[in-house]
């Protein structure tokens, strides 16, 4: 019976760690444009973070750190914008039924 392992990830605001799917992903991509990256699949360095983080995240600079780019509050609000619009994730299929 192999019980399949979620993939962790660790909050760059609070470094709380969890399962991918509680994170959103943040992804500066290789032309250079931070995006928020609903899919968790675009090409570039990618920051994960609680969807409540990202605030924190900005204030802090552990954004612009993790992307290693400077970020503008103009930039940083459009993120947040983005982020608030989506969807929230569907939850990661653990084979354990609430
Ligand atoms: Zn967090």
């Amino acid at each position: 019976m192999g019980e399949r392992r979620i993939p962790e990830r660790t909050c760059i605001a609070c470094r709380a760690r969890g399962p991918k799917g509680s994170f959103v992903r943040i992804v500066r991509t290789p032309e250079g444009r931070v995006a928020f990256d609903p899919t968790g699949r675009e090409a570039g360095r990618g920051a994960y973070l609680h969807p409540g983080c990202l605030d924190r995240a900005e204030r802090s600079g552990a954004l612009a750190r993790a992307l290693r780019t400077p970020l503008g509050r103009a930039e940083a609000a459009r993120l947040m914008t983005d982020v608030r619009a989506a969807p929230a994730p569907p939850p990661e299929r653990s084979g354990v039924s609430a």
